[in-house]
């Protein structure tokens, strides 16, 4: 979903042109006479379209009245419902938005969106979130007091979350919104999407149409699905030409005089009934709607009469025949019968992510009273983990053996801390695996204990000695915070990361399949999604909530 949302978002950057389509595209050799009007792009076949007012009326009256008997009581939406200052409405669904973005990624997106799936864990999540979080400061409840927090703040209360450069620009927005817009968010998705970073399309038709009641539609990775499977839209649904075309059928579809209930309504209906795997197409609101439910329903029909040998004409279930619709499957591709209505929608194969390893040292020393403490260095203020701190790092070439691993690590320390280490000192503790969206990672994980004061040179990199206390205080992404892991007890209120256990498990001889740990099983939490220590995860209550007066 988290990748569907960013290419829809992708597709709004290029909002003011009309939708790309195939007919838009040239034929080799083939050039526009300079001066002669570009031919206007065929409208796809009618199949793909919303084309009958007297449908999408009815479509949205079902979906409406769906969502008012079933929908989920999620606490941004009772503040968006009841809360009259309009800036406040806005912030509150601007910061919900953003948190619930790649939600797969995001142990708060995974903490509705998953447990709300299960009955018995409903009372418990709904009491969990409208219970003020005793291990989480309440923070910023206005953009203003947003606005005066520091970046190092920010990026503490959004350990956890991933996706760091998120709440960095969330924090930027609202520095903005303060300084040059006078406090007032702006009130058209168009202008929340042109003066606020990090602002998308998406991000701005939801804080537009929920808390402005604007009429634009939303397109997030639930709302492709829906829309695909309404329509029959098999074409690869990540691509240009496709999300335009959704971004279209979103905004003629969307509610004149509710649209932010019919959007969240679309996107409750893709995250709960109109699943990925095994959509619920007997308790849908809108099945009779559905092309696909139809095509399914068709195809059913004429293999039972045929099994009965009753003589039947053969269905109209075929695809738009032209050949070379843009919105139909490939033909390559064709629709599979035994995958009924999940043959939609579908995406151009993922890109392999990039394969990194890098040498992490844990370089400890005794401090005041004994105590055991740590060096963390903090990372550049742009790139991947920017601003975020980390035990020192450095990424190693491909292929590197552990013995030439250890020597160019032990030059890297020397340089940095003037400490004559030497490679042989340093003891290889196991290999974490964390994977970013875009990144398989390995961290190669050795620990050094000092013995004397190091001094550090102030030219380089921002560092410090922390207490295993004032690490977990720290913004560290979750990724580094499952290095220590492999500590064990130094570090024991952090849970062990399984790729951690598994590589000191090797290095005690115990048997574990090489890499099987990094493999994401189907509806699993991805490796970033673990939260590594409770106390340091956001939750949209404790950004939003004020502290309670003492
Ligand atoms: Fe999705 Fe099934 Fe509803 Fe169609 S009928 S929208 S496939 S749940």
């Amino acid at each position: 979903m988290s990748h569907l949302r960013a290419a829809a978002a992708r597709g709004l950057r290029r909002s003011g042109r009309t939708a790309a389509s195939p007919a838009g595209k040239r034929r080799k050799g083939a050039s526009p006479r300079r001066g002669a009007p570009a031919p206007a792009p065929a409208p796809p076949p009618a199949r793909h379209l919303f084309s009958d007012p007297a449908e999408v009326e009815a479509l949205r009256g079902n979906l409406l009245a769906w969502y008012d008997k079933c929908k989920r009581d999620l606490p941004w939406r009772t503040l968006a419902a009841s809360e009259p200052d309009a800036n406040r409405r806005a912030y509150a669904v601007w910061v919900s938005e953003i948190m619930l973005q790649q939600t797969q990624a995001s142990p708060f997106g995974d903490l509705v969106h998953c447990l709300w799936q299960i009955p018995s864990c409903r009372a418990w999540l709904c009491l969990s979130l409208t219970c003020p979080l005793p291990f989480v400061p309440q923070k910023w409840p206005t953009l203003q007091a947003l606005a005066q927090a520091s970046l190092e703040e920010v990026n503490e209360l959004w350990a956890g979350l991933g996706y760091y450069s998120r709440g960095k620009r969330l924090q930027e927005a609202a520095r903005k919104v303060v300084s040059e817009l006078a406090g007032q968010m702006p009130r058209t998705a168009e202008d929340l999407q042109k003066l606020l970073p990090g602002v998308g399309r998406y991000t701005a038709g939801a804080i537009a149409s929920i808390s402005y009641r604007q009429a634009t539609g939303v397109v997030d990775g639930n709302v492709i699905r829906v829309l695909c499977r309404l329509r029959c839209i098999g074409a690869d649904s990540s691509s240009p030409a496709v999300i335009d075309r959704l971004w279209d059928m979103a905004n003629a579809l969307v509610d004149r005089s509710r649209p932010g209930d019919f959007n969240q309504a679309l996107m409750e209906l893709g995250a709960t009934v109109c699943v990925p795997r095994a959509p619920l197409c007997g308790e849908c609101p809108v099945k009779q709607h559905c092309q696909a439910r139809h095509r399914v329903e068709k195809e059913l029909a004429f293999a039972s009469q045929k099994l009965f040998g009753k003589p039947t004409p053969v269905p109209d279930v075929e695809d738009c025949g032209v050949g070379d619709c843009p919105l139909c499957p490939p033909a390559a591709e064709p629709w599979d019968s035994s995958l009924g209505v999940t043959n939609f929608p579908r995406k151009a194969a993922k890109k392999q992510p990039r394969v990194a390893r890098t040498a992490t040292c844990v370089l400890e020393r005794r401090g005041c009273h004994r105590a055991l403490e740590y060096l963390i260095v903090q990372r550049p203020s742009s790139g991947l983990l920017a601003g975020l701190w980390e035990f020192p790092s450095l990424p190693l070439a491909q292929g590197l053996q552990e013995e030439k691993q250890r020597e160019v690590l032990a030059d890297y320390l020397r340089a940095w801390t003037g400490w004559p280490v030497v490679a042989e000192d340093l003891r290889l503790i196991g290999e974490v695996i964390h994977i970013f969206s875009h990144i398989h990672q390995t961290y190669v994980v050795y620990s050094l204990p000092l013995d004397g004061d190091v001094t550090l040179d102030p030219a380089l990199s921002p560092s410090r000695w922390v207490t295993e206390e004032e690490f977990h205080a720290s913004a560290v992404s979750t990724a580094m915070k499952k290095v220590p892991a492999g500590l064990g007890p130094f570090f024991p209120a952090i849970s062990l990361g399984s790729q951690v256990l598994k590589a000191c498990e090797k290095q005690r001889g115990v048997e574990s399949s090489p890499g099987k740990g990094s493999k994401r099983k189907r509806g699993a939490k991805p490796q970033g999604a673990s939260s590594t220590r409770p106390g340091t995860q956001l939750s949209l209550r404790a950004f939003l909530q004020a502290p309670t007066s003492s």
